[in-house]
C-alpha cells in the first residue's frame, strides 16, 4: 500500500480553477476577468518600459549571480522603506524601520506573521476584514496565529461598512492585531476615505490593537505611490508602530520575479538591530536568502531618476485606463442598456477589481452561457477589460440581470 493512499484530495484553488474553466472554452468572445494580473489596452500581459530598461542596464552591467544577504539587498529594502513611508517620516529618518525583501507580498505577510506568533508580547489573535483575499487567511492560521473577522463591505450599499468596522475593532480584545489593506482593497475595491482613516487610526490607538498594513496595490488604486500611501503615513505620523507588506507585483508588474518587502518601525535603531537579527532567524530555515533579479530590477527603478519618474507614470497609465473602464463600463450598463440596479459602485470603487454585486447564479450563468468568467462573489478584474471586450461584457451583464 503506497505511503501516501491516505492523503485526501485538496479542494481546487477557487481562482486558478476560474483560469482553467477559461483556458478549456474554445468561444472567440471568451473573456477571463477572474485574474489578479493588469492587462494593456489589447487584453495581453504588460511588461512596463521602466522595467525593460533596467534588465537592459542589469545586462550592460553584467551583474553576477551571488547570493543576496538574508534579509535581501540592502538598497532595494531601504528604497521600499521609502516609497512606502515616505523619506520624511520619523522611523525612516531615524533608522528605526526594521525591513527585510521578501518573496512578494504573500512572503512579506508570511514572515510578518511568523514573526508576530514568536514575539508579539500582547494577543495572537489577527482580525481581517470581511471579505478579504482569500489567501489572508491560510497564510496567518499557518503562521500560528488564530484568525478572525471585522465586518468591512456592506453587501446593501456595495460599500464600505463603517460603523460595523468600528463597532468591531472596539469590541477587539485589547491587543489584538488588524490586517489592513492600505489601499485598493481586494476583492472588494472598496477603500476607507481620508476621513475614516483617520477615524480607524484613533479606535486602533484607543484598544491598543497593533495595526498590519498589507499594501500589494501601491500607485495602483488612484495613480500615485504617495496618495496611496496615505493611509500607512498617517498610521506612522500618529505615532503607531505598524507592520508592512509591500508587494512590487503590480505596481511594477513584477509578479513572477517575487518581488516584496516586509518592514515593522520600532522605536530606535538598537532595538532595530534586535529585530533584524529575529527576523533573520525566522528567514533562514525558510529559504535561507531571497531572489536576486527582480529586486535588481525593482532597485535599479527605485533609484535612478528617470527610470523612477517613467515608472510613475507607467503606473499612472495603468491606473487611468482601469478608472477609463469603470466609466465605459458604468454608462454602457446605465445609459445604452438600462440595466435594472444601482451601478455607481463600479465607479466610486478603486484598483484592479470591482465587485460587481452580481451573484453567484449570475456568475455561474455568465460563465455558461457568455464564456465570461469571474470569481463566483461577483468580483471582477477591470483590468482585464479593453476596448475590444467592454461592449459584449456589458451587454452579457445586461442579459443576466433582465
Ligand atoms: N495582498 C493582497 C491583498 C493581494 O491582492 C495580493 C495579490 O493578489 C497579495 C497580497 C500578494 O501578492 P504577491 O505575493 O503576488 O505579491
Amino acid at each position: 500500500v503506497s505511503t501516501w493512499s491516505n492523503v485526501p484530495a485538496g479542494p481546487p484553488d477557487p481562482i486558478l480553477g476560474i483560469t482553467e474553466a477559461f483556458k478549456a472554452d474554445k468561444d472567440p468572445r471568451k473573456i477571463n476577468l477572474g485574474v489578479g494580473a493588469y492587462r494593456d489596452g489589447n487584453g495581453k500581459p504588460y511588461v512596463l518600459n521602466a522595467v525593460r530598461k533596467a534588465e537592459n542596464i542589469l545586462r550592460d552591467h553584467g551583474a553576477d549571480k551571488e547570493y543576496l544577504p538574508i534579509t535581501g539587498l540592502p538598497e532595494f529594502t531601504k528604497n521600499a522603506a521609502k516609497l512606502a513611508y515616505g523619506a520624511e517620516a520619523a522611523p525612516f529618518k531615524d533608522n528605526a524601520i526594521s525591513v527585510t525583501q521578501s518573496i512578494s507580498g504573500t512572503g512579506a505577510l508570511r514572515i510578518g506573521g511568523t514573526f508576530l506568533a514568536r514575539f508579539y508580547p500582547h494577543s495572537k489573535v489577527i482580525y481581517l476584514p470581511v471579505p478579504s483575499w482569500g489567501n489572508h487567511t491560510p497564510i496567518f492560521r499557518d503562521s500560528g496565529l488564530e484568525v478572525r473577522g471585522y465586518r468591512y463591505f456592506d453587501k446593501s450599499t456595495v460599500g464600505l461598512d463603517f460603523k460595523g468596522l468600528v463597532e468591531d475593532l472596539k469590541n477587539a480584545p485589547e491587543g489584538a492585531i488588524v490586517l489592513l489593506h492600505a489601499c485598493a482593497h481586494n476583492p472588494t475595491g472598496v477603500d476607507p476615505t481620508p476621513e475614516q482613516w483617520r477615524a480607524i487610526s484613533d479606535v486602533i490607538k484607543e484598544k491598543k490593537l497593533f495595526p498590519f498594513f498589507d499594501m500589494a496595490y501601491q500607485g495602483f488604486a488612484s495613480g500615485s505611490t504617495d496618495r496611496d500611501a496615505f493611509a500607512v503615513r498617517h498610521f506612522v505620523k500618529e505615532g503607531h508602530q505598524i507592520a508592512l507588506a509591500q508587494s512590487f507585483a503590480k505596481n511594477m508588474g513584477l509578479y513572477g520575479e517575487r518581488v516584496g518587502a516586509f518592514s515593522l518601525t520600532t522605536a530606535d535603531p538598537e532595538e532595530k538591530a534586535r529585530v533584524d537579527s529575529q527576523l533573520k532567524i525566522v528567514i533562514r530555515p525558510m529559504y535561507s536568502n531571497p531572489p536576486l533579479h527582480g529586486a535588481l530590477l525593482a532597485n535599479t527603478i527605485l533609484s535612478r531618476s528617470e527610470l523612477y519618474n517613467e515608472w510613475e507614470n507607467e503606473v499612472k497609465g495603468m491606473a487611468d485606463r482601469i478608472i477609463s473602464m469603470r466609466e465605459r463600463l458604468y454608462d454602457s450598463l446605465t445609459s445604452t442598456h438600462k440595466t435594472p440596479g444601482d451601478w455607481g459602485h463600479i465607479k466610486s470603487q478603486i484598483g484592479m477589481f470591482s465587485f460587481t454585486g452580481l451573484n453567484a447564479a449570475q456568475a455561474k450563468a455568465l460563465a455558461e452561457k457568455a464564456h465570461v468568467y469571474m470569481t463566483m462573489d461577483g468580483r471582477i478584474s477591470m483590468a482585464g477589460l479593453n476596448g475590444g471586450n467592454i461592449d459584449y461584457f456589458a451587454e452579457s451583464v445586461d442579459k443576466v440581470v433582465k
